[in-house]
């Protein structure tokens, strides 16, 4: 048994990220190319939802780290989708934790706009 243990993977729903912003970074940076501005097999969705997987590590139960981490997205209307790179994950982490701020009202809208501009 290696250090990841017996445990089975967690997944871990970071939130949702809409097309447009994914439209958006992909005129400002050079990544989300491999993305389709809308899911490329039912072309329905308005948004996507971006999932971690992981194994937690744990010492003498408490879990202490994440092993075999996977990032990967799917299309909310279809289930289409695949993983992630882990700078793809990062941009689109960084929307949807914004998104669910919002959502959540625990941001303005204009912080909310200004904190996508920041990304
Ligand atoms: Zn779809």
């Amino acid at each position: 048994m290696g250090l990841c243990g017996k445990d089975v993977a967690r997944t871990r729903h970071v939130g949702q990220v809409y097309v447009d912003q994914i439209n958006r970074i992909k005129k400002e940076k050079q990544i989300l190319e491999r993305i389709a501005s809308k899911c490329e097999n039912c072309n329905r969705n308005e948004y996507y939802s971006i999932y971690e997987s992981f194994r937690p590590f744990r010492i003498i139960g408490i879990p202490l780290a994440q092993c075999d981490t996977v990032y990967y997205f799917s299309c909310p209307e279809c289930n289409f989708g695949f993983k992630l790179e882990a700078d793809e994950f990062k941009a689109l982490e960084k929307m949807a934790l914004i998104n669910s701020k919002y959502l959540e009202g625990k941001i303005s809208k204009s912080e909310f706009e200004s904190n996508l501009r920041a990304i």
